[in-house]
């Protein structure tokens, strides 16, 4: 017997019918003997359908309204699958989160959980109930309702399944698992049977949308196993684990792109203690994420170049803020653009095998790809490339790193590698 936090995303929800089959999926795993809690995302389009509203009535809607408002839609799904697991025969009760006390910080919109309290949740296991409680929402210390944030369903999940020493937490979603890239855009993309929490994290930070990237955090700290796996078959999905020697000898487990960042540069500026400070105090002043830096040498001049991307919702605001700095610090111009892609590959292999940027590099020059902009980490290597060529990119990618063929060991496939 085990305790197993199922997390069931908004198009697994999405209709009374959907909910009907989640529920007979669960009891399935009850009638195995197994102590589920389930934990429910809005039906889809309904958080989107909720926030709509909100902004028809305050251009910038007031947090914690927001958070009544938002909070409803979690409401509905969690209500309707108790009944439907009632219906069936057996016993459910489902929770909001300020009633098994999910204890969340203030921060309305984005709160961060604090504590939860199990005890109500097992009291009902133990009499046998499928206790379902509400993704996305918590409580704050003076009672107010909050959320955590878009997607924040996945980390009610595993906060739950970390509280509750739980044996794993399982996300049902409307794909099969985490993918080597995104099969939209590339035909070879294949499943991934495991993967760590590191790489993990880089994946959702770069642009990979099956896990909240929070989710995997919380996983990563408290050693949660993670299942992500589709709601419409039995296949078994990807497993989000502690790394271990298998993965290590894998070099590249994933490549991955985001759209939506903007590059900008600020050029010819004097080259000065304080420089740095002046350009980014404003751009952070006005809440504006900075991602990648490049700051060139000084070329003998006293000039220097400041080279660095934003949100691309961001990218005018920071033009205009940008045009102000440049005459305060004697700048020579800005110039930017917001069609670009940022495009990663990310692997642990990499941490104990050379030669993995250069293949990158090769295999984007082979198909005449020009790079803006380098970024590593110790786990992976991004490139700033032209928007239009993200396609073309992800697949050659994908097949000089043998992407297709399941976790293979380094020593199987010649790299370009000019170190070798
Ligand atoms: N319903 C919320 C959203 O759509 C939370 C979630 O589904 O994870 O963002
Ligand atoms: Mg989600």
């Amino acid at each position: 017997m085990a305790i197993i936090v199922q997390k069931f995303g908004g198009t697994s929800v999405g209709s009374p019918q959907k909910i009907k089959a989640v529920a007979d999926r669960v009891l399935r795993y009850k009638n195995e003997g197994h102590k589920v809690v389930v934990v429910l995302s809005a039906m889809s389009g309904e958080t989107n359908r909720l926030t709509d509203l909100a902004f028809q009535m305050q251009a910038r809607p007031d947090t914690r309204e927001m958070d009544m408002l938002l909070s409803t839609g979690e409401q509905v799904t969690v209500a309707l699958f108790s009944m439907a697991i009632k219906e069936a025969g057996h016993n459910a009760i489902s929770f909001l989160g300020d009633q098994v006390k999910i204890l969340t910080d203030s921060t309305h919109t984005k709160a961060r959980i604090q504590s939860i309290d199990t005890e109500k949740i097992f009291k009902y296991l133990d009499e046998g109930c499928v206790v379902t409680v509400a993704g996305f929402q918590g409580v704050d210390g003076v009672g107010d309702i909050t959320t955590l944030g878009r997607g924040g369903s996945d980390t009610t999940a595993v906060a739950l399944a970390a509280a509750m020493k739980a044996d794993v937490c399982e996300i049902f979603t409307d794909v099969e698992g985490v993918y080597t890239t995104d099969p939209n855009i590339c035909a070879k993309a294949r499943k991934i049977d495991r993967i760590s929490y590191d790489e993990m994290l880089e994946l959702a930070s770069l642009g990979a949308k099956v896990l909240d990237i929070r989710s995997v955090a919380f996983a990563k700290r408290y050693n949660v196993p993670l299942h992500v796996r589709s709601t419409f078959t039995e296949t078994e999905g990807t497993w989000v684990v502690e790394e271990d020697k298998i993965m290590e000898d894998v070099i590249v487990s994933g490549v991955t792109y985001n759209k939506n960042e903007a590059r900008v540069t600020i050029c010819g500026v004097p080259d000065q203690p304080g420089i740095a400070a002046k350009i980014f105090s404003p751009i952070s002043d006005a809440d504006i994420n900075v991602d990648m830096i490049i700051q060139n040498q000084d070329t003998g001049a006293g000039l220097t170049d400041m080279t660095f991307t934003v949100m691309r919702i961001d990218y005018v605001r920071t033009m205009e803020l940008l045009k102000g700095v440049a005459k305060e610090i004697g700048a020579k111009g800005i110039y930017g653009s917001d069609s670009i892609t940022k495009i990663s590959i990310v692997g642990v292999g990499m941490r104990n095998h050379s030669g993995i940027a250069t293949t990158m590099f090769n295999v984007l020059a082979n198909e005449g790809i020009n790079i803006s902009m380098i970024s590593t980490s110790e786990i992976k290597i991004s490139c700033v490339i032209a928007e239009k060529y993200t396609e073309l990119a992800v697949r050659a990618l994908h097949d000089a790193f043998v992407l297709e063929k399941p976790d293979l060991p380094s020593e199987a496939y010649e790299l370009d590698n000019p170190k070798k």
